[in-house]
C-alpha cells in the first residue's frame, strides 16, 4: 500500500515560525508511522511562490522577485533539513515541472467545458489575493477571512465553473464523512458550500509574477489554482507522471485558514481533471504565545529553530503533539515545555529507562531474560495489548494527543509493576525469578512504547532501542506489535541520561505586554484568539453622527450612499449596504454610530470614509443609534 501526505506549501513572504513547524511535524511523524508500518510513503512539502504579495514584498526590498523567492524558499528548505524532516520531495510552484503541469491542468479543464472567459467586477482583498462577491463581505466591505478593505477591481479574467460542482461536492462530504477533520469542522465547510458557490475567477491580469495561461501570457493563474495543482505536479502531473501512482493523497495538512480552499476548491479542480479526490483534509488551529496572538509588530514571534536549539528538536516535537487537540488553538509558553519535559518525558519515560538500567545492572549483570514474563505478569501484557491493539486508530484520523495519551498508559503500567512487585525486596534474599520478570516486563513495555513513539521522536527512541538491544524497523513493529512476541535475551546497554530536567526557562520571555494575558479553556466554537485588549479596542474611534443626505447608489441592490455629519468640517460621505432595510428619506435627520478612523474605501466608485455599525439578524438589520439625540461627533466608548 502507498500513503502520500502533504504539508500545505509555504508561503514565501516570510520566514518559518512555529506554526509552519507544527504542521511539518506532524507530517514528518505521520510519514514516519507509515513507514514503519511497511508502507510506501510520498511526503511532500515545499513553498508556494505566485502572487503580487510576493511581487510587492520582493520590490520593497530591491531584490528581483524570483531572487527573493529562492532566499526564502531556502531558508524554509534548510530548516527542515536541519530539523531532519523526512520529505520525499521539496517542491517549488516556480519549478519548470511545476509551471508545466498547472498549464496542462489548465488546459483540461478548459477543453472539458469547464473554464471560460468573462469579465470580473468584484471586491478584491490584495492581501487574501481573492475576489469575495458582496454578499459575503463583511459590512458590505471587509474581506471575511483576514478583516481588511476590500477594493472593486475589474478586468478580463479567466473563469472556473465552481457552481457547477456545488451538488457533486455536497454528495461527496455526506459519503465521506471523515473528508475533514476534525469532524468538528465539516459543518462549515457543508454551510459554505450550502449558501452557494460562484463561479471563480482564476486569471488576473493586474500582475504578472505567476504561470501564464499557455495561450495568453498577459492572463496569470490565480494563485489557489496554480498552488493547489502542487499535490499532483509534484507526482509529475502533465509531465513525465512518475510518481502518479501516490495519487491519491491520504492527508493534506492545512491550517483552519485555508481549509476552504482544500475542501471546496480542490476536488472540484480534481473532479474537473477526473482525478480521485483525497482522502483527509485535515485543518489545525493556530499557536498563540503566553496567550497572546503572535505577530512580527509584538516581537513575540517563536522561532522554532531557536526553541529546538535551547530545548531539543524532538521534545519540540512532543510537546506540540502532545499539547494540543489536533484542530483546536494551541498556547506557546516554555512554562508548559518545560512542564512537559520534566512531567512526561523525564518522570514517566526517562526514569523508567534508569531504573530498568540500574536494576538490571545490579540484579543480573545488565542481562535480560524475558522467558519467565508471562508466567508472572500476564496480566500487565494484557492491558499493554489492549492499549497497543486500539492506539493507531487515533493517529488514523491525527488525534495526537490523544495518541501520546494512550501511550504514556504503556508507562504508567510499567511504573506501577514497579512499584507493586518491589523488585528490590524480593532481591534482598537473593535471586528471585518474579523480581527479574519484573525488569524485563518493564524492558519490553520501553521496546514498545519507544516504536509506538519512534515517529515522534526518532533519535531519542532509536537510542532506547539501542540500550534495549534492538533495532525500530517495519521487523521489529511487526514482531513486537502485530504479533506481541517479547525480546529476546540480551544485555542492556546504559545511555546517559535522555531527559536532563529544566529548571528555568532556557529562552528570554516574550516581550512585556500592557495587559494580562487571556488564558481560556479552547474549544473550537469559541475562539478566545478573537479576544482583544481594551487598548486594541480603543484604537476603534466610534462617534455619533447625524445624516444629513442620503441617496440610493444606481445600480446597487444594497448601498445608499449617505452624507454624515460628524461635527467636522464638512459631513463625512459614507456608502452602506443598507438599501434593503430603509428608504433614504426615512433616514435624513436620524442619528447613527460611525467607525470614524476606518481608512477611506472605494466601493463601486465611491469613496467612502466610514462604516456605520447595525445589528443583523435572519429578521432584518436595525441601525445602532444612541438612546436619545447626541451632539454629532460624540464619542461612544
Ligand atoms: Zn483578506
Amino acid at each position: 500500500m502507498s500513503y502520500y501526505v502533504t504539508t500545505p506549501i509555504y508561503y514565501v513572504n516570510g520566514e518559518a515560525h512555529i506554526g509552519h513547524a507544527y504542521t511539518t511535524f506532524i507530517a514528518d511523524t505521520m510519514a514516519r508511522y507509515q513507514r514503519l508500518k511497511g508502507e510506501d510513503v510520498f511526503f511532500l512539502t515545499g513553498t508556494d511562490e505566485h502572487g503580487q504579495k510576493i511581487e510587492e514584498s520582493a520590490k520593497a526590498c530591491s531584490k528581483p522577485t524570483k531572487e527573493f523567492a529562492d532566499e526564502i524558499s531556502a531558508s524554509f528548505r534548510s530548516l527542515w533539513d536541519d530539523f531532519g524532516i523526512s520529505y520525499d520531495k521539496f517542491i517549488r510552484t516556480t519549478d519548470d515541472e511545476h509551471i508545466r503541469g498547472v498549464q496542462h491542468a489548465f488546459v483540461k479543464m478548459r477543453d472539458r467545458g469547464d473554464i471560460y472567459k468573462g469579465n470580473y467586477e468584484g471586491h478584491y482583498c490584495v492581501s487574501c489575493e481573492t475576489f469575495f462577491p458582496q454578499t459575503q463581505l463583511v459590512d458590505g466591505e471587509f474581506c471575511p477571512d483576514c478583516g481588511r478593505s476590500t477594493s472593486v477591481v475589474k478586468e478580463e479574467s479567466y473563469f472556473f465553473k465552481l457552481s457547477a460542482y456545488q451538488q457533486k461536492l455536497l454528495d461527496y462530504y455526506e459519503a465521506n464523512p471523515d473528508f475533514i477533520l476534525p469532524r468538528s469542522r465539516r459543518n462549515e465547510v457543508i454551510n459554505f458550500v450550502k449558501s452557494g458557490l460562484f463561479d471563480l475567477s482564476i486569471t488576473r491580469t493586474s500582475f504578472s509574477w505567476g504561470v501564464s495561461t499557455p495561450d495568453e501570457s498577459r492572463h496569470v493563474m490565480y494563485v489557489w489554482l496554480d498552488a493547489l495543482l502542487n499535490y499532483i505536479t509534484a507526482l509529475g502531473y502533465g509531465g513525465d507522471e512518475k510518481e502518479m501512482r501516490y495519487w491519491r493523497a491520504d492527508t493534506h495538512l492545512v491550517g483552519k485558514d485555508i481549509l476552504r480552499f482544500h475542501a471546496i476548491y480542490w476536488p472540484a479542480f480534481l473532479m474537473s481533471l477526473d482525478l480521485p479526490l483525497p482522502r483527509h483534509i485535515a485543518a489545525h488551529g493556530w499557536w498563540t504565545r503566553d496567550g497572546e496572538k503572535m505577530s512580527k509588530s509584538k516581537g513575540n514571534v517563536v522561532l522554532p529553530r531557536e526553541v529546538a536549539d535551547a530545548y531539543g528538536l524532538e521534545n519540540l516535537r512532543y510537546f506540540m503533539m502532545r499539547e494540543v487537540p489536533f484542530g483546536q488553538d494551541g498556547d506557546f509558553s516554555q512554562r508548559a515545555l518545560i512542564d512537559r519535559i520534566n512531567g512526561d518525558l523525564s518522570n514517566d519515560l526517562g526514569n523508567l529507562l534508569n531504573r530498568i538500567i540500574g536494576m538490571s545492572a545490579k540484579y543480573s549483570d545488565s542481562l535480560i531474560d524475558s522467558r519467565a514474563v508471562s508466567q508472572f505478569h500476564s496480566s500487565e501484557l494484557e492491558q499493554m495489548g489492549q492499549i497497543t491493539q486500539h492506539i493507531e486508530k487515533f493517529l488514523d484520523e491525527i488525534q495526537t494527543h490523544r495518541y501520546l495519551e494512550e501511550l504514556w498508559k504503556l508507562f504508567a503500567i510499567g511504573n506501577r509493576a514497579i512499584e507493586v512487585h518491589a523488585p528490590w525486596v524480593k532481591m534482598k534474599e537473593g535471586r528471585d525469578e518474579e523480581a527479574l520478570a519484573t525488569v524485563a516486563l518493564v524492558a519490553n513495555i520501553l521496546a514498545r512504547a519507544s516504536i509506538l513513539l519512534h515517529p515522534f521522536m526518532p533519535d531519542i527512541t532509536t537510542t532506547i532501542a539501542d540500550a534495549l538491544g534492538f533495532k525500530i524497523n517495519t521487523a521489529s513493529y511487526n514482531a513486537y506489535l502485530k504479533d506481541e512476541k517479547l525480546l529476546d535475551t540480551f544485555t542492556i546497554k546504559r545511555v546517559p541520561p535522555l531527559f536532563p530536567r529544566i529548571d528555568e526557562p532556557l529562552l528570554e520571555q516574550a516581550p512585556k505586554i500592557s495587559h494580562p494575558p487571556v488564558k481560556e479553556e479552547i474549544s473550537v466554537e469559541e475562539e478566545p484568539d478573537n479576544l482583544i485588549g481594551i487598548d486594541q479596542f480603543l484604537t476603534v474611534a466610534l462617534k455619533i453622527g447625524t445624516i444629513i443626505e442620503a441617496e440610493e447608489v444606481a445600480k446597487s441592490k444594497k448601498l445608499l450612499k449617505l452624507q454624515v455629519d460628524l461635527g467636522e468640517s464638512k459631513p463625512r460621505q459614507i456608502v452602506a449596504g443598507i438599501k434593503e432595510y430603509y428608504s433614504p428619506s426615512s433616514l435624513i435627520d436620524t442619528q447613527v454610530c460611525v467607525v470614524a478612523n476606518l481608512k477611506p474605501a472605494k466601493l463601486m466608485g465611491m469613496i467612502s470614509e466610514g462604516m456605520l455599525l447595525a445589528a443583523k439578524d435572519q429578521n432584518g438589520l436595525s441601525l445602532m443609534r444612541p438612546e436619545q439625540q447626541r451632539e454629532a461627533g460624540s464619542s461612544v466608548g
